[in-house]
């Protein structure tokens, strides 16, 4: 390793602080989109699910968002005045694959509310899978990737199964939630096209902070290169994974670092600095941002992978 590269590293490991995960003030635990007796009420784990939820029951669901905006929902624990409103909801929207970890205390509250896990029917990506390599350190906390919402064609069975289950518990409104649901997972597959064509000539290995674009990855043919090597952002980079990525991204002409949006960017930055690259975002979509949607947020990500890969 040069001189350069060890003080870079140097400069991650000792000088930058534990990872600033934002927090917000924790009293606005729940929000809520609308309130109106008439409908039903959904609690929504995080931001991505949030927003499936919305689209599929419209004005006649109202959606509580669990996990506050600007909070990293990884590792994140909901409070008793959280648990009470799971109590009083019709239905809660999980991810699954281990990412609400608090699941198992909504039984102790009331068994009888409905959960419904949106990874269902989704073939997931076992870590193992990654560990050709066996010496290489992995940190994980489980050995299932959670991260599905990143890839468009699982977001689209996350959506049905949205709709399966408010469906079941609104028969009357059955026709309308499979239409929002219909239209919905349309664009959701407009957007996988688009994906699939932008990015099907461009360079194929980028750069991430956490090991979150692994079915994204999979599925647009590309390779996937993490800072640290986990499924959680809530870890500190190793000198060893540090000085992998830097040789990797001077190996492979590498001219971009993502950083995450709730992550401390610096990390990413002196990487950038050492091999003469910029810093951009790829979002993980783990934390809700005003004025933003979904869609939005993948074509954002779309246009900043092809700076890094299609130039
Ligand atoms: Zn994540």
């Amino acid at each position: 390793m040069d001189e350069q590269t060890k003080v870079a590293i140097l400069a991650i490991t000792v000088i930058i602080p534990i990872l600033s995960l934002l927090v917000w003030n924790s009293d606005q635990a729940i929000i809520s989109a609308s309130s109106d007796s008439t409908q039903i009420t959904v609690i929504a784990s995080f931001y991505p699910l949030y927003e499936f939820t919305k689209q599929v029951g419209k004005e006649k669901v109202e959606v509580l968002l669990l996990v506050p905006p600007g909070v990293e929902p990884h590792d994140w624990e909901p409070t008793i005045t959280d648990l009470q409103k799971m109590h009083q909801s019709n239905l809660i929207v999980i991810n699954g694959i281990g990412f609400e970890n608090w699941v198992d205390d909504i039984d102790t509250v009331n068994s009888k509310v409905m959960v419904v896990n949106t990874s269902e029917g989704i073939s997931l990506i076992n870590d193992s899978f990654f560990q050709k390599d066996e010496n290489k350190h992995y940190d994980d906390y489980s050995l299932a990737d959670p991260h599905i919402w990143l890839n468009p064609l699982m977001a689209k069975i996350q959506v049905s199964n949205i709709a399966d289950a408010l469906l079941q518990i609104d028969p009357n409104n059955r026709i309308f939630y499979q239409e929002n649901a219909k239209s919905y997972i349309s664009k959701l597959e407009h957007l996988d096209e688009k994906i699939k064509n932008e990015l099907s000539t461009c360079k194929k290995d980028f750069i991430v902070f956490h090991k979150a674009f692994s079915y994204f990855a999979v599925q647009y043919e590309l390779n996937q290169h993490t800072i640290i090597n986990s499924n959680n952002p809530n870890i500190e980079p190793t000198s060893k994974t540090l000085e992998e990525i830097i040789n990797l991204a001077k190996n492979s002409g590498i001219n971009v670092i993502f950083t995450e949006e709730a992550v401390n960017a610096r990390t990413s930055e002196v990487i950038a600095t050492e091999i003469g690259a910029r810093v951009l975002v790829l979002s993980t979509m783990e934390i809700m941002n005003e004025n933003s949607n979904y869609i939005m947020k993948m074509e954002n990500n779309l246009s900043n992978l092809k700076e890094a890969l299609c130039t």
